[in-house]
């Protein structure tokens, strides 16, 4: 810790990343207060898939855009979709986004992703051990095909994570049917993959905000920011009601919001809401391993004695409201997929916009502005590197020292 180490923070999100900050911040003594708009895991922390799996943690873009793109915008139903409008903002994403989408741009992300990822469930154990009592459940995970050559691409990307130097066991499944009873015959490729595991999230959240509250850390719920500031030698919050919040740090992890507070601090990654959708349904039979449909992009986990349904990837603003087509295109790509589960009875239909950013790299560490840092911008895999993210973004705030596995992650890049 270095002699002007901060005493205070105002965190400002309730997300994964936002309360595991805290945490971590608390962890190395300081006083933490978490402003947020609406509720403890109100943004994408809520209804996501809950994986683990560092071992799929890898950048979104990759050369198979050049395939699927082009679908998303004639496709409705297509597991990517866009929008057909005239927003400069969303077409200036696609087009940085599409640029990373070569095979030398993704090698070059992952080996910045590896370290991180490397540290992810270490970081589970860290937060179980220090109080945090939701639990985190091992797989196998469930990886399932039509048709065989389908998997090929899904197994090479694997082969490129275990190259940047992360361990993937992935077998085939001689039997899936014992495993996993809910798979129709129409899945005839069928793989496990070890060594990763799986959350029920919203519970697993709140009870990360429940032990950050008993550590002393106060936590506003109905409290939107409208600035940041530095103030004297600390920085100062504004919310929505005229209220101030002073502190001698400040952490913005507002998810898919991050730019509008992050972009007047000098933050200039385009962040572009990925918003994917979720629901639960009964199994017949108890569904107790996640099971994953590459092709289809489909991920399923089981989710308070249902299996929960999570997918596609919509780009429209995070605060428009949930389209109804894209349950429907789910739907449509799991029925064939599934048997001895009720479809029709679903839970709690949910849309949730992951914070994508064009590089595929979150966004952690300082911003323009003294003692105001920034973490988020992680797309599809906040919740997994989320409590490794706190604990690094709290190391580098108490020590003035940036970890070497956040320097590709420079909110300045
Ligand atoms: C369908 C789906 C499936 C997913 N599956 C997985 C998975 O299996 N594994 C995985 O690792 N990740 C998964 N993700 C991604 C993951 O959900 C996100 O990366 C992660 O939740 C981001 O967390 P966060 O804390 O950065 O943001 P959020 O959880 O969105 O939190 C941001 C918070 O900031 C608050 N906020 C915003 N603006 C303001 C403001 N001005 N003032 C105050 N508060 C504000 C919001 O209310 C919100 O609570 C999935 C996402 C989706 C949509």
């Amino acid at each position: 810790m270095n002699n002007t180490a901060p005493r205070s923070a105002v965190i400002i999100g309730a997300g994964m990343v936002g309360l595991a900050t805290a945490w971590h911040l608390q962890e190395r003594g300081v006083e933490v207060t978490v402003l947020d708009r609406a509720g403890v895991a109100a943004g994408s922390s809520w209804g996501n898939a809950g994986w683990l799996t560092p071992g799929m943690a890898m950048p979104l873009s990759d050369p198979s855009i050049w395939t699927y793109g082009p679908k998303a915008l004639l496709d409705p139903s297509a597991p990517l979709h866009i929008p057909v409008r005239l927003d400069p903002r969303l077409w200036n994403f696609l087009a940085r986004f599409a640029a990373h989408g070569t095979q030398r741009r993704w090698d070059t992300a992952m080996a910045a992703l590896t370290p991180i990822d490397s540290l992810a469930l270490d970081a589970f154990d860290e937060l179980a051990a220090g109080g945090v009592r939701a639990r985190t459940h091992e797989g196998p995970f469930i990886i399932g095909f039509e048709r065989e050559r389908e998997s090929t691409p899904f197994v090479h990307e694997i082969s490129h994570v275990e190259r940047a130097g992360q361990s993937v066991p992935l077998s085939r499944l001689a039997d899936p049917g014992s495993l996993v009873p809910q798979l129709s015959p129409a899945v005839s490729t069928v793989f496990q993959m070890g060594g990763q595991r799986f959350i029920e999230p919203g519970p697993y959240v709140e009870d990360l905000a429940r032990a950050v509250h008993e550590r002393g850390g106060v936590i506003h719920t109905d409290a939107e920011v409208t600035a940041v500031q530095p103030a004297g030698s600390g920085v100062r919050v504004f919310t929505h009601d005229g209220r101030t919040h002073e502190a001698d740090v400040s952490v913005l992890a507002t998810g898919a919001w991050l730019p509008g507070l992050a972009r007047p601090l000098g933050v200039r990654t385009l962040v572009q809401a990925g918003r994917g959708y979720s629901f639960s349904v009964p199994t017949e039979q108890p569904a107790e391993y996640p099971i994953y449909f590459p092709a289809r992009r489909v991920a399923c986990t089981p989710y308070q004695g249902r299996l929960r349904i999570a997918g596609t990837m919509e780009f429209r603003g995070p605060d428009e409201p949930l389209q109804p087509r894209r349950i429907e295109a789910i739907l449509a790509s799991v029925r064939p997929l599934f048997q001895n589960m009720d479809l029709e009875d679903r839970r709690a239909e949910w849309v949730g916009s992951r914070p994508v950013t064009p590089d595929g790299l979150p966004i952690i560490g300082a911003t323009n502005a003294p003692n105001i840092f920034v973490a988020g911008g992680h797309g599809m895999w906040g919740i997994v590197l989320g409590p490794a993210t706190g604990r690094l973004l709290a190391e580098q705030i108490m020590t003035g020292t940036v970890p070497a596995e956040l320097r590709p992650f420079n909110p300045l890049r």
